[in-house]
Parts: C-alpha cells; sequence; structure tokens
C-alpha cells in the first residue's frame, strides 16, 4: 500500500486519460494521491477531480513560479478555499532560485501568507523549495517561531542542513523519482537519517519519472519503484514502507480521515 503525496492530476498528459491512470495506480498498489494546486485561481479543477474519486484529495496554493501572478491571493483567501472537504493542504508554495521564475520577494511574500493560511487551519503546508536552502531555513524558523505550522518539504533535492532544521520544526520529508538518479548520492544520505516517523513518498507527475521510465511522462502508479529505491536505501521491505509511509501520510494529511 502506497499513497503518492503529490502528482498534478490537472496536467493534459493525465487529465486525458484519468481513468487509465487510475487503473494502473490501483495495480501497482498505490490506494490514494493528491493533487496538487499550483494556481489558486484554477481551484476549481482541482476540486473537480477530487470530488469524482474518493482516493483523491487536492491542495490549494500557489506554486513560486507563479508566486507574482497571484500576488492578489491573501491569506484570508487560502483559509476560505481550504474549508472545502476534498481540500487536505496548503500549497504548494516555496522559493525556487534554480528558474527564478518570479521575484524572489514575491515568492516569499507568497510563502509567509500560505504559512499563515496552515498556521491558522492546522492543513500541512507542500513546501517546494529548489536552490534555496538558507533562506527557506531562516524563513521557516522564523515563522515557527510565531506559531508551529505542520509542513512537508516536498520533492527534496535540498542538502542536509535544510533537512535537520526542518526536522528540527517537526517538519517531513518527501521523496520524489530523483532518489533512483544515479547522480542523487546526497539526496540518498538525506534518506538514510530521516527518521521512520518523518518521511513521505510522492511522484510529483507528470514530471520527474523515476528510473526505469525516466524521461517518460510520470503517473502516480510509478511511486513504486520511489517507493523500491527508498526501501532499499532504508534496509527494510517495501511492505514495512508502505506501511511506514502511509502511517505517516494519514497522520500529517488528517484531513482525509485515513488514520
Ligand atoms: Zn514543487
Ligand atoms: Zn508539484
Amino acid at each position: 500500500m502506497l499513497i503518492d503525496s503529490h502528482c498534478h492530476l490537472d496536467f493534459e498528459s493525465l487529465a486525458a486519460d484519468i481513468d487509465g491512470v487510475l487503473a494502473r495506480a490501483a495495480a501497482a498498489g498505490v490506494t490514494g494521491m493528491v493533487t496538487i494546486s499550483t494556481h489558486v485561481d484554477k481551484f476549481s479543477t482541482y476540486a473537480a477531480i477530487a470530488e469524482r474519486y474518493e482516493n483523491i484529495w487536492c491542495s490549494v496554493g500557489t506554486h513560486p513560479h507563479h508566486a507574482d501572478a497571484e500576488l492578489h491571493i491573501q491569506t484570508e483567501d487560502l483559509v476560505r478555499i481550504s474549508a472545502h472537504p476534498r481540500c487536505v493542504a496548503i500549497g504548494e508554495a516555496g522559493l525556487d532560485y534554480f528558474y527564478d521564475n518570479a521575484p524572489r520577494e514575491a515568492q516569499a511574500t507568497g510563502l509567509r501568507r500560505h504559512i499563515a493560511a496552515s498556521r491558522i487551519t492546522g492543513l500541512p503546508l507542500v513546501i517546494h523549495s529548489r536552490a534555496a536552502d538558507d533562506d527557506m531555513a531562516a524563513i521557516l524558523e522564523e515563522e515557527a517561531g510565531q506559531g508551529t505550522f505542520p509542513f512537508v518539504l516536498h520533492c527534496f533535492t535540498a542538502g542536509q542542513d535544510l533537512a535537520r532544521r526542518a526536522l528540527a520544526l517537526g517538519g517531513y520529508i518527501s521523496f520524489s523519482g530523483i532518489i533512483t538518479f544515479k547522480n542523487a548520492e546526497e539526496i540518498r544520505e538525506v534518506a538514510k537519517f530521516v527518521p521512520a516517523d518523518r518521511y513521505l513518498v510522492e511522484t510529483d507527475a507528470p514530471y520527474l519519472a523515476p528510473i526505469p521510465h525516466r524521461g517518460q511522462s510520470n503517473e502516480p502508479s510509478f511511486v513504486r519503484h520511489t517507493a523500491e529505491k527508498l526501501a532499499e536505501v532504508r534496509g527494510i521491505s517495501l511492505e514495512a514502507l508502505g506501511a511506514e509511509t502511509t502511517a505517516n501520510f494519514a497522520r500529517l494529511f488528517a484531513k482525509t480521515g485515513l488514520v
């Protein structure tokens, strides 16, 4: 049993074949998934998918790439929209200094509004962090000092320092197909020390398909390859990894009612 904690089912390559995607996921033992918001203004699309299938949930948030375009979205908007019964998380929001598609100031402003919404609602914040370790750690520590909030660093690609500082704040770390890539030794090092009750698996589909599907369009069924690699790295069975990650998902994404 595996849960894909982060995918984008609204993207054309997945939406066009949603029933096939879900059938292959079920056949691979993937029993649930969260379709993650990149634009608050498209929330009705995510909600429609989550309303149609009982094992799909959604989130509400603005991807850092679009932080400038959605600067009109305030904390209270996120809080209000997240009351939708199928919406189980805030985000994804964060900092992406690799692409710098939006001004960094706008990315930080958006991130802080999402943190505030997570603090108010108690819903987990799904954080996107790329090439921004120092600023991300500083913002998380400063904001946590004003009141804790649950969060996950999704598609983890950061260094060990950010991992340790996020864990110290009670955060979770989610591993994607990148962990199967040959050059991901530093991420595998982090995967070895993350506590058993603080990690998740995800695809980030349609991006980042794991080996042996690298280069193809990713989909939730492929989370199994990520899980197999992670189990090998941690020295446990795939079954044990499925049990741990599913329990962690149910605890963090408590609104799913999976506990
Ligand atoms: Zn992301
Ligand atoms: Zn994503």
